[in-house]
């Protein structure tokens, strides 16, 4: 659907800098810690670098916007699977947020009031090594129009939701034909105001915002959001931003949620920068995550006495509007708990 466009509309909104589809690039994508040093010119025993069953996979565009031979690239970190992942450490556990014990019905959880989010899919445009959902058995999450039926029927069945959270997994992974009867069976649903999409995708593969994926946005009655994840100001390059505006100027209003993480923007001119450069396109930096205590993650910790002296660091430099709200998820809260 959208290749076909492609021929036909602005590159900056259909194709990469190197004229691939998004869907060309998930399938060239970097798949093991190996072919990831080689492509950076980088020793892979040197860095650390060690594939486990949490498979690497970063698109080739992301790789690009690292830096060549460094081994401390804060794009680099968040992606490269590194041996010290397999440490056992306490405290550290797979399911941190208790979302078993959310299940509304298969594939959707509910942790808080009038809003439910649902699991479209397992599948991301890249894989994060701190991701809270690395452990989680996606394989028992529908992904579908027929398997996502009980989603969409306890949805229908509790008049309190107004809003449903698509996330995953990444819905923005799905086919627009796919996104399209989701948004028309959700529509169909009387008491849903809102959609949220909560993806890192128009991040790591800016080719993703299609024509046709905007003209599906707008055609639903619901008001559609996007809450996007960027950690880093590197990762907000020319290509993404022009990707984010053509959001914007659909009327999308655009979000950014980033996570705490150890030396990739735990210092006070990261920061000031990632949120900076979201402002400057008129995203709004929505929470900063303290990370969940996933296993296989610890090396990313920040104490949070310390996100708090960034954030009050932030603060002076930048408006009210563009200090994200520093948060963490405890279980059996009924909102996320603001640390700062
Ligand atoms: C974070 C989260 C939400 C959304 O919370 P907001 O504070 O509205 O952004 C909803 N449902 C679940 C299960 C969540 O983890
Ligand atoms: S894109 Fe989001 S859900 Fe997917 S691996 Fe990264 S943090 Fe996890």
């Amino acid at each position: 659907m959208s290749s076909h466009l492609s021929q036909t509309k602005p590159r900056a909104a259909t194709a990469s800098s190197s004229g691939n589809t998004w869907q060309a690039e998930m399938k060239q994508a970097i798949r093991s810690a190996t072919e990831l040093c080689e492509f950076l010119g980088l020793v892979p025993h040197e860095v650390g670098a060690q594939d486990n069953d949490f498979p690497v996979f970063v698109p080739r565009s992301f790789a690009q916007r690292m830096e060549l031979g460094n081994r401390l690239d804060p794009l680099l970190l968040q992606v490269l699977a590194q041996s010290q992942e397999e440490l056992e450490i306490e405290g550290y556990v797979t399911d941190p947020i208790g979302e078993e014990a959310a299940k509304l019905a298969p594939g959707v959880l509910q942790k808080y009031s009038s809003r439910a989010l649902m699991i479209t899919t397992g599948g991301c445009a890249v894989h994060c090594r701190y991701c809270f959902r690395r452990h989680f058995p996606y394989s028992e999450s529908p992904s579908g129009i027929e398997q996502w039926k009980p989603s969409l029927e306890a949805i229908r069945a509790d008049r309190q939701i107004e809003e449903v959270l698509l996330s995953g997994g990444d819905p923005l992974i799905l086919a627009d034909v796919t996104l399209s009867r989701l948004l028309t069976e959700l529509a169909d649903i009387p008491h849903l105001k809102h959609v949220r999409f909560h993806t890192r995708t128009p991040v790591i593969i800016p080719a993703r915002i299609t024509p046709s994926l905007i003209k599906t946005l707008q055609s639903t009655r619901l008001n559609i959001w996007f809450v996007i994840h960027a950690n880093h100001a590197n990762e907000l390059d020319g290509e993404v931003l022009m990707s984010l505006s053509q959001l914007r100027k659909a009327g999308i209003p655009v979000m950014n949620q980033a996570v705490l993480l150890k030396g990739v923007n735990d210092d006070e001119e990261a920061l000031y920068q990632l949120c900076k450069r979201l402002i400057d396109v008129q995203i709004t930096p929505y929470y900063l995550h303290q990370m969940d205590p996933i296993t296989g993650a610890a090396h990313f910790h920040v104490p949070i006495e310390r996100g708090k002296e960034l954030i009050a660091a932030i603060r002076k430099r930048l408006p009210g509007y563009a200090v994200p709200r520093y948060v963490q998820e405890l279980s059996g809260e009924q909102s996320k708990t603001v640390i700062a």
